[in-house]
């Protein structure tokens, strides 16, 4: 899994200076926790709902070997095929094997995080298919030659007339007049997009959740590209994590209910397909080929550690809709397939921290991602888990490091720390005007390049605990 997490900081700088972002952004701040909230509000007590999905996720990763098995026989059964991939080169190996004993010449995909993680889509160019994204946001940015910016709107980042302009850049079409309208773009994608769905020799989909009790593959979409990718070839492919099956159909409907009510503020998504297997004799149609490949890369080193509980995570986006950070900087800046709080554990825990230690200090700690999570995942508790990792492998800078250092020290004796802080709150006194402290020296400038601070009160809380509790005692 390639990133460029370790330039986040310069990352981030660009997109706070790309207003066309932030209006981008301030849209998902704004109306996504309203609908989420809706949505929410129409199950009775949802925090008994996170309970138990939490719970239900928890049974299953404490099992995960095990249903797996069941979910691998149960295919068998339906005659499908199941393939293990230890990392995502092996993955890409036996997805391309797939293809090329298919003969496959066009793939389509529907979206899945899962491929973007393992590259999937350069691999299968790289030995001569072409790929056609279906998702009309992945197919927006395909075109663009970019990465999602969200792992359910990958092409949040784009505005309409640069899809306009992407289109008549790559459509070879005669239109009696330039686009203008999202439903006159998203027609013309369509009519596209309808003939690579008939000439597709393979089509890959990811999965939402795989039942153990029963083989089935769960799918849920808006557009009903997933249907599509996975009825119309003769050779359909799943590719997903490990972490994303369940133990039965109960689980699947549990988890369904929560994860449209967190994404999109729906009550159910669109297209909800449950698929068993290739076509059976009595079926009008459907593949006759059907395998679906567990991705590991990572995801069983999680299993017993402190990051165990990061596989519930069943994507629904949540947390990263109502992170302050995201918001802020959007997807790109995080430099993976997975942004946001979400990403700035699970990338890490995947590519390892070399290679994205920057994404633990994305954050301000407020907690919202925990709040909002419907599997209950202790992301803060997590991201200072992978701080503590960084810390204890001298990846922190020097400066870091050393002002913790002397943070200790000084906290370690009350009267170095009562005369210093006492020293501080004279000075900071001292450089207020009218009420307000509008710049600070040194490293606090960069606090307040866009925050005024109030004027402190010029003495510590001890000395006026002191001296009032001095005064209660006199009355
Ligand atoms: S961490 Fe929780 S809120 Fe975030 S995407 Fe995963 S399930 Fe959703």
């Amino acid at each position: 899994m390639q990133t460029t997490s370790l330039k986040f900081r310069q990352l981030a700088s660009q997109a706070l200076a790309d207003e066309t972002l932030r209006t981008a952004l301030g849209d998902v701040e704004r109306i996504m926790p309203v609908i989420r909230n809706s949505a929410l509000d129409q199950l009775e007590n949802p925090e008994a709902w996170f309970d138990r999905a939490s719970a239900s996720r928890d049974r299953t990763l404490a099992e995960l070997d095990v249903y797996l098995e069941a979910f691998e026989q149960k295919v068998q059964q339906l005659g499908g095929h199941v393939h293990w991939a230890a990392d995502g080169t092996e993955a890409c190996e036996i997805i391309a094997g797939i293809c090329e004993t298919a003969g496959a010449r066009t793939v389509t995909k529907s979206k899945s995080m899962v491929t973007e993680e393992i590259e999937l889509n350069a691999f299968l160019e790289s030995r001569d298919m072409t790929v056609v994204e279906t998702d009309l946001g992945e197919y927006i940015i395909q075109l663009r030659g970019e990465r999602p910016s969200h792992i359910l709107a990958p092409a949040l980042h784009v505005t309409l007339s640069e899809v306009a302009e992407t289109f008549h850049r790559h459509h070879d079409l005669e239109r009696a007049a330039p686009l203008r309208e999202p439903t006159e773009m998203l027609l013309e994608a369509r009519a596209v997009l309808r003939d690579r769905f008939l000439s597709a020799d393979v089509g890959i989909t990811g999965a939402n959740f795989l039942v153990a009790e029963t083989g089935g593959v769960v799918i849920v979409t808006n557009e009903g590209n997933a249907d599509l990718t996975a009825s119309l070839p003769d050779t359909h492919i799943v590719v997903t994590g490990i972490e994303k099956v369940v133990p039965t159909l109960e689980d699947a409907g549990l988890m369904l209910r929560l994860l449209a009510r967190s994404a999109a503020g729906q009550r159910l998504s669109t297209y909800t397909t449950l698929i068993h297997g290739p076509r059976r004799a009595e079926d009008s149609s459907g593949p006759s080929n059907f395998h679906v490949v567990l991705l590991d890369n990572g995801r069983s080193d999680m299993l017993g550690t402190q990051l165990q509980e990061m596989l519930r995570c069943i994507r629904c986006s949540a947390c990263i809709n109502h992170c302050p950070v995201y918001t802020a900087v959007g997807g790109h800046a995080y430099g993976s397939v997975y942004s946001g709080p979400m990403g700035a554990v699970l990338t890490p825990g995947l590519a390892g921290l070399h290679a994205a230690a920057h994404l633990p200090n994305a954050s301000t700690f407020c907690g919202r991602c925990e709040e909002v999570c419907p599997v209950r995942i202790p992301i803060p508790k997590m991201l200072r888990y992978w701080r503590d990792r960084e810390f204890e492998r001298r990846m922190t800078p020097r400066s870091v490091r050393y002002g913790l250092d002397w943070w200790t020290h000084m906290n370690a004796s009350p009267r170095i720390y009562r005369s210093l802080l006492g020293i501080a709150a004279r000075l900071l006194r001292g450089l207020s005007s009218r009420g307000w402290i509008t710049r600070l020296p040194g490293p606090g400038r960069a606090w307040t390049r866009y925050r005024d601070m109030p004027t402190p009160a010029g003495q510590t809380f001890q000395h006026q605990w002191r001296r009032t509790r001095g005064r209660a005692g006199e009355s």
